[in-house]
């Protein structure tokens, strides 16, 4: 056995990164300083974008877009079930509703076919879907042509929740998120592309919604003077609505600034791991290997590996226990959010309201995937799988 841990995602941190964060410790600035602006302007270069907000973590990205579109109390909000809990809270937090459409069993996205159904469903109820947060899972693209077609002809706010997917491009372009949805939220969590420890980023190319974006950041208070009723003097402030403290530290945007600088390279270790897995997976109908839709290239923030398991009568947590034993640590992506106890309360979601998201979930298994896996390293993964598998018939 091997003393090497294996768990689905991990960071990668080198000399250059260290050296940035020491730099700026040793500054005046450790927050609110203009290393955030630095950042920003990263990140609105590499992705397109001609506004970003950075922000404490990408829950608290999630909850500034909620406010910043005017989110509120009886609002419905439709998202996938195969997500993260946040992309769903974030309704939550600002009072409104949620609901689900299942995924396309393909692309393991938001299925805009049943996204229109839900929608029809609703407007049969004369009720109005306010927004719609479709989320790139595991690293692929959502249907974005689909979804932008069906925003403009029912008018929602389209939110793009980017958390797995920079690097990814869709109908070659890398700056696809912005170009489709109002508003893109990302995460720089250490288990994401890259990181700032903790850390997120509002990402939107209408220039008023970023300004509220960062009011809200700083507890809704502002000195633009295009805001101000009056101005006191050069310590003024007002506040005309209630925001939070989501700010970002500069030490942690240096982090992100060395950071981002990788991601390309990154992006394409994750993809030889991929192409070994799915060379290693293919011809073996017990697994069923995530599939790139001819039109998107993939940024495989996850894995997801789809194991047969009901079909050969195999315990996914026997199955779990065992890769353990092998120092392996595997993950599942995700728990269907409406069968959370949360959302089963108080929405009154139960088993079998989203059939495909509920067949992945007892499928999936998220592999390890991330940059500095070797040959070596992917022999023992795959060969422990299997060996796994082989073992429990
Ligand atoms: C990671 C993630 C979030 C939340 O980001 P944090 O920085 O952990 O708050 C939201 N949505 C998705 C899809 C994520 O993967």
């Amino acid at each position: 056995m091997k003393s090497k841990t294996y768990s689905y995602g991990k960071q990668n941190i080198d000399r250059d990164d260290i050296e940035s964060v020491v730099e700026v410790l040793k500054s005046d600035w450790l927050t609110q300083g203009p290393t955030i602006n630095e950042f920003e302007k990263a990140l609105a270069d590499k992705f397109g974008s001609r506004y970003a907000a950075a922000c404490a973590n990408g829950t608290a990205g999630l909850h500034l877009i909620a406010l910043g579109l005017g989110w509120s109390k009886g609002d419905l909000i439709v998202t996938t079930p195969i997500t993260f809990l946040a992309s769903a809270n974030c309704a939550i937090y600002a009072g409104a509703n949620v609901d689900f459409a299942d995924i396309d069993e393909r692309s393991y996205t938001i299925d805009p076919e049943k996204l229109e159904d839900k929608i029809k469903y609703y407007r049969a109820k004369n009720i109005h879907v306010k927004a719609v947060v479709a989320v790139d899972y595991a690293g692929h693209p959502c249907d974005w042509e689909a979804l932008k077609n069906l925003k403009e002809k029912y008018g929602f706010q389209l939110i793009n929740d980017f958390c797995h997917a920079p690097g990814a491009e869709y109908k070659n372009d890398y700056h696809y998120a912005v170009n489709y949805a109002d508003a893109v939220n990302m995460s720089f969590h250490p288990v994401k592309h890259f990181t700032t420890g903790e850390g997120g980023a509002v990402l939107s190319n209408d220039r008023e919604f970023i300004d509220r974006v960062k009011i809200l950041r700083t507890h809704g208070a502002t000195k633009d003077p295009r805001i101000l009723e009056k101005n006191d003097g050069p310590w003024y402030y007002e506040m005309h609505e209630v925001g939070f403290n989501y700010r970002i530290t500069d030490f942690q945007c240096a982090l992100g600034i060395s950071q981002l600088k990788k991601l390309d390279s990154f992006i394409n270790e994750r993809r030889k791991i991929a192409a070994y897995y799915d060379e290693f997976f293919k011809n073996d109908d017990r697994f069923i290997t995530p599939i790139v839709n001819e039109n998107s290239k993939h940024a495989y923030h996850l894995y997801p590996l789809q194991i047969k398991f009901e079909e050969l009568g195999i315990s996914k947590k026997e199955f779990f226990d065992k890769m353990k034993e092998k120092n392996i640590f595997l993950q599942v992506h995700y728990i269907p959010v409406h069968l959370q106890p949360f959302y089963k309360k108080r929405f009154g979601f139960k088993e079998g309201d989203f059939p495909e998201a509920e067949l992945f979930y007892k499928r999936e298994v998220s592999i390890p995937i991330y940059p500095g896996l070797n040959e070596e390293d992917l022999e023992y993964i795959t060969g422990s799988i299997v060996g796994a598998l082989d073992s429990m018939k």
